[in-house]
């Protein structure tokens, strides 16, 4: 999928909608899920002894959300955008904003042209 840790991305629905930028946690079930910082949060009652919370107590969780229910940031555009992928000068496979061609940065490593000249 096209969205990946550490992206921006703006929440297009349910409780959490809105046009602010968030960041990615983290990418689950190869992309279709998404952890996103500060939505779909969730008290998580621990008991004593827990890493993050060692006397016990409520700890606030997210948890994952839909893909499919959030929108790339795109800085120059300022909101959330559909992505493209496409590849550079030097074959170098780039995500771009749909609304604006902007790239939104490289994926991956460099490649090399089939045909050398
Ligand atoms: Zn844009």
């Amino acid at each position: 999928m096209r969205i990946r840790s550490g992206d921006q991305v703006v929440v297009i629905r349910g409780d959490y909608a809105g046009t602010e930028p968030r960041q990615v946690l983290q990418v689950l079930d190869g992309g279709r899920r998404l952890v996103v910082q500060g939505v779909n949060v969730v008290y998580k009652h621990v008991r004593r002894g827990h890493p993050r919370s060692p006397q016990g107590g409520r700890l606030e969780v997210e948890l994952p959300i839909d893909a499919s229910n959030v929108l790339l940031y795109c800085d120059a555009c300022g909101r959330g955008v559909r992505v493209g992928y496409r590849f550079d000068d030097n074959n170098q496979k780039e995500r771009f904003c749909r609304r604006c061609s902007k790239s939104l940065g490289k994926i991956g490593r460099p490649r090399r042209r089939a045909t050398a000249s």
